[in-house]
């Protein structure tokens, strides 16, 4: 089974690589897959945010965890690298109905493929990318809210901006 876990990751926390960490005890392979023309307005660079999944997954000593990022539509990317299923993480009441509707249109454009969701630890359940850019911007610590790997990278990068 192949798992593709689409995600804006502006930057990827801790609550990201847990998810990921889930994710890829339950699939042969996970992608970590980068939205490159998103809707929202982004502040790290699609290359910037690959290489801090690659950095967080070498530090958690994930192996089966493949960083890519892909333009236009998740099920026409899902489909070309074989996917099995989408992963997704829920922390609260507003992340549910987000994906719920993002579930109806993919099942509706791509019916074989399921999407899977991974409760976010309490620890994790109000972290956002956005508060960690709201932080780090005012130079505030974000030790601890995103992989120690990437921390100093980040923090340098948010307050320069
Ligand atoms: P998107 O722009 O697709 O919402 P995000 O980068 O914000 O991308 O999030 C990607 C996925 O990770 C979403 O399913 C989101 O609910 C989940 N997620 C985000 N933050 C956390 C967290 N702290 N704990 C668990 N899951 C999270």
């Amino acid at each position: 089974m192949i798992g593709v876990y689409p995600g804006s990751f502006d930057p990827f926390t801790s609550g990201h690589l847990d998810i990921l960490k889930r994710a890829a005890r339950t699939f042969d392979c996970v992608y970590a897959a980068v939205l490159e023309n998103n809707s929202k307005s982004v502040f790290f660079s699609v290359e910037e945010r690959k290489e801090f999944i690659r950095r967080a997954t070498a530090e958690a000593g994930v192996k089966n965890v493949v960083v890519d990022s892909f333009p236009g539509l998740l099920v026409d990317y899902a489909r070309m690298i074989g996917a099995t299923h989408i992963v997704r993480g829920l922390r609260a009441v507003t992340d549910f109905e987000y994906e719920l509707k993002m579930d109806a249109m993919n099942s509706r454009l791509a019916p074989e493929l399921d999407t899977v969701y991974y409760m976010a630890e309490p620890e994790h359940a109000f972290l956002s990318s956005s508060i960690v850019r709201e932080v780090g911007a005012f130079g505030g610590s974000i030790e601890g809210l995103v992989a120690e790997a990437n921390h100093k990278t980040i923090a340098e990068r948010l307050l320069k901006r």
